[in-house]
């Protein structure tokens, strides 16, 4: 079997498993040009090309969404863990990449076609490759298999998809929720709690958004959760995108905003120290897709605002439309150094955007500008 024509398939079916924001508007594939090369911002938020591809898209499970369910009329292909390894080290010595990012479907039962992505691992490293590998964790892999993946991988990650039991159902009837996936992720959170040299960049999960009749409070509950119990370090949504000849092929589309929106939420909640109860849902359960949820915040809270500068704490601050963790910093520590910040020019300076913040703050006692809630 032709490698290329391999790696174009199996390369391609990999773009539905994420491992950064990708925003809805922008090509993350570099345009095709190399096939399997995409671009993703690694943990640090350094940007890195990676070799991101699927070991086969052969798979005994039958998730709705997916062109590579067992039920789907398509030619199957799958690397051996030498042919994979040997292309990635040629790629890499190349310079076309600088990490790699292995998912797969399951070819055999679970454990062999796990085995087969952390071999290919194992061969990475025996050869002295030290870089960057994320291994997908298949669902309902074993605890030994997940430890050793661990053990050879930077992250790891399972795919959640729903953040239901009942949504997960409407998706799949070949994985159980409990078991193959929450069952999985505790047992990633407990390694790395035991020995942190494992994973040492932790795990992420994936929601496909769309695909189940979830609203965004379901989702973004559940990612909540999910970073407060397992540590999860990033929850990535994929939007739903209804592939022919699968069962979901009429199947909406979600708004093309929305998967933006969670990711906003998301980092409100998780990074920011927003509570849930904070995020504004409409009374489906949906966040407004026209404004931003910061902003939304603001607008449903003006008893809050405006806020005056010179007074405020780090976490009122960064509850502002327009100043985020930096600028927030930055404000306090200038504070300390002088008694008042005057000018909308020296927030500016401080990387405050005065156009989203003007409404919400008073510096000195003056309104900045007039918000017509
Ligand atoms: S497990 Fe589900 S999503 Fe993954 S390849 Fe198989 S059918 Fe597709």
């Amino acid at each position: 079997m032709n490698t290329l024509k391999k790696l174009k398939v199996l390369g391609e079916s990999a773009k539905y498993d994420l491992c950064n924001y990708v925003d809805p508007n922008f090509e993350t594939y570099a345009s095709g040009k190399i096939p399997g090369v995409y671009n993703s911002t690694s943990p640090n938020g350094h940007c890195m090309p990676l070799f991101k591809v699927l070991m086969t898209n052969k798979c005994s499970n039958d998730c709705k969404y997916c062109i590579n369910s067992k039920s789907s009329k398509l030619e199957r292909y799958e690397f051996t863990p030498e042919e994979l390894s040997n292309l990635f080290l040629e790629y890499f010595n190349r310079k076309y990449v600088e990490g790699l990012f292995l998912s797969s479907g399951i070819s055999d039962d679970i454990d062999p076609s796990m085995e087969k992505q952390i071999e290919v691992a194992r061969i990475l490293r025996d050869y002295g490759y030290d870089g960057y590998i994320h291994l997908k964790i298949l669902p309902g892999t074993s605890y030994d298999l997940i430890k050793r993946a661990m053990s050879l991988a930077n992250r790891v990650s399972v795919n959640i998809e729903a953040a239901t039991h009942d949504g997960f159902e409407e998706l799949t009837s070949t994985k159980n929720y409990k078991i193959d996936i929450i069952r999985r992720m505790k047992w990633i959170n407990r390694l790395s709690k035991k020995d942190p040299s494992l994973a040492p960049s932790g795990q992420t999960t994936q929601f496909i958004v769309g695909a189940s009749n979830e609203s965004d409070e379901e989702i973004l509950k559940m990612t909540h959760e999910l970073h407060n119990k397992f540590e999860i370090k990033r929850s990535y949504f994929s939007a739903f995108n209804p592939i022919e000849n699968t069962p979901l092929q009429d199947h909406e589309m979600p708004h093309p905003k929305r998967t933006t929106r969670l990711y906003q939420a998301d980092f409100l909640l998780n990074s920011y120290g927003f509570s849930f109860d904070e995020l504004i849902f409409d009374e489906r359960g949906n966040i407004e897709t026209e404004i931003d949820p910061k902003y939304s915040f603001a607008i449903n809270n003006k008893e809050l605002f405006p806020l005056e500068i010179n007074e405020a704490s780090y976490e009122e601050l960064i509850k502002v439309p327009g100043i985020g963790r930096v600028s927030a910093n930055r404000i306090i520590t200038l504070r300390k150094r002088r008694k008042y910040i005057e000018k909308l020019e020296e927030l500016k300076q401080l990387g405050v955007a005065i156009k989203r913040a003007e409404p919400f703050i008073k510096l000195n006692k003056s309104y900045q500008a007039t918000l017509n809630f």
